[in-house]
């Protein structure tokens, strides 16, 4: 059967570069929110003009754009190949629009790698993260750094810090999701669907425990 998997955890946790292990490993698509509300925003898009306020100050943009960003996307997709949505869903009600949606396509969610990472660790992760914005690809400047400084070791192009990555952004992206987030452990907890890892190891430990659980 299909994997279609939810990966969820705190801003800076590892989802991005995990998530590119299991898509590779386990052929699946991979859909991010936040990548996709970044190209919204880069192409200003209406959906991009409407996200950019709330990604810049770190708040969740509203549920409605971001429900109709992952139905546009998953409904095209074939079902007999699963789907890694990674930053979705990231409320209750976001949760329940996934489980309605997916249902409609024939298919269900077969599990929730929740990937643990206390608040202390996450604003160092994220003030060192360095993104390259053709690929998608993520290094930090002490834990993955480049070959190159600076440059994408796929592409070449130049790095960028994110926004969203400054230490008040982050504080915001922390409330965030421990208000309207973590509640969602609890949904998928209950519906037996949960799997924790420790993201505090090395991304290559944390992916290959991951990717044995499937
Ligand atoms: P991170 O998990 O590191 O905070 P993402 O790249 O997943 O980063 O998301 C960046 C921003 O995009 C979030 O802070 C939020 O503003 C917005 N966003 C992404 N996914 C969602 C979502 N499912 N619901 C609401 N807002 C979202
Ligand atoms: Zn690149």
């Amino acid at each position: 059967m299909a994997h279609n998997l939810v990966i969820f955890g705190p801003p800076g946790a590892g989802k991005g570069t995990q998530s590119a292990a299991i898509k590779e490993k386990l052929a699946v698509f991979h859909l991010s929110t936040g990548d996709m509300l970044r190209e919204a925003i880069k192409n200003e898009t209406e959906t991009g003009k409407l996200a950019k306020q709330y990604t810049e100050s770190g708040k969740l943009v509203p549920d409605e754009v971001v429900i109709k960003i992952v139905e546009e996307a998953v409904s095209p997709l074939p079902a007999d190949k699963g789907v890694l949505f990674d930053g979705f869903p990231r409320t209750l009600d976001q949760a329940k629009a996934l489980d309605a949606m997916m249902d409609k396509l024939g298919r269900g969610i077969n599990g929730c790698i929740s990937v643990a990472v206390p608040d202390e660790a996450i604003v160092s992760r994220l003030t060192g993260r360095r993104m390259c914005p053709a690929c998608n690809l993520i290094y930090h400047i002490t834990g993955k750094p480049p070959k190159t400084e600076g440059k994408c070791d796929v592409c070449g192009g130049d790095l960028i810090i994110r926004k969203d990555d400054n230490e008040e952004v982050i504080r915001q992206r922390l409330d965030a999701y421990h208000a309207q987030t973590a509640p969602v452990i609890g949904y998928y907890k209950d519906k037996g669907l949960l799997k924790e890892v420790d993201g505090t190891r090395p991304p290559a430990e944390v992916s290959q425990e991951i990717i044995g659980m499937f």
